[in-house]
């Protein structure tokens, strides 16, 4: 019998590549870790029309929301803000669709960073398009603007309860930060499962989903170094992967 190794979707991003040319895209990390974790993955073009997705669906066991650019606060009433930077109006409209699908069919996916926040805005919630300028919090989220992307910048407190607990295996870790924006008003299907010691919003779970995790951070940028990190990543094949055996 051969083994079934899973499938994972990853959201894509468009980006200009060589001479220019517009690319569809995912990091090479996200795909690393993904391949690292078990499965097979997948790139998700972010112009996919939201009609071919029951197609995407019977192909793939697994997703991952990838980071990138902020959400049009268009799509949850946000403040404006002049922080805020790179929406492309396209991939919104895809991942609040993928998101409600992959919640509404119980396929196991994990959000990073802006997939945390797509995650909450396709569920209802929405964001502080500007932490700094938005709250009182003095912790320094922003390390994208200097790209340190591996850098240990704050510490989370994780729900010892919690799915994501018992994934990494602890209940307080130190994380990578790369975000100027971050949950406000929660969407009644989450539930918050980590937090930073200030209190922005950075793991929530999907109630009652066999696997909806979203983390604010960034664990493909750990997981080389941090195996709970690198952990995340083989609890989404191995639940892909029961999904796939169905
Ligand atoms: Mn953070």
């Amino acid at each position: 019998m051969t083994q079934t190794i899973p499938t994972i979707g990853i959201t894509g991003t468009s980006c200009r590549g060589k001479h220019k040319l517009m690319m569809a895209a995912v990091a090479i990390r996200y795909v690393e870790a993904v391949r690292r974790g078990g499965a097979l993955p997948l790139v998700i073009p972010p112009d996919t029309p939201t009609e071919h997705i029951p197609a995407l669906f019977d192909r793939i066991d697994g997703l991952v929301l990838s980071g990138g650019g902020d959400i049009s606060p268009s799509l949850y009433g946000g403040e404006d803000s002049p922080a805020i930077h790179d929406v492309i109006p396209q991939r919104d409209t895809l991942e609040i669709a993928l998101t409600q699908a992959a919640v509404e069919r119980g396929l196991p996916f994990l959000g990073i960073c802006r997939g945390i926040q797509v995650l909450n805005v396709a569920l209802g919630g929405d964001l502080y398009t500007d932490i700094d300028t938005q709250t009182s919090v003095t912790e320094k989220h922003n390390r994208d603007s200097t790209n340190e992307r591996t850098l240990l910048a704050h510490k989370v407190e994780i729900l010892p309860s919690s799915r994501l607990a018992q994934i990494l295996g602890g209940t307080e870790f130190e994380v990578n930060s790369l975000h100027h924006q971050s949950i406000r008003k929660l969407a009644n299907r989450l539930k918050v499962v980590a937090r930073s010691p200030e209190g922005i919003v950075e793991g929530v779970e999907v109630i009652g989903h066999p696997f909806g995790i979203a983390v604010q951070w960034h664990p493909e940028w750990m997981e080389q170094d941090h195996p709970a990190m690198q952990a995340l990543f083989r609890a989404l094949a191995e639940a892909a992967k029961r999904k796939a055996e169905r």
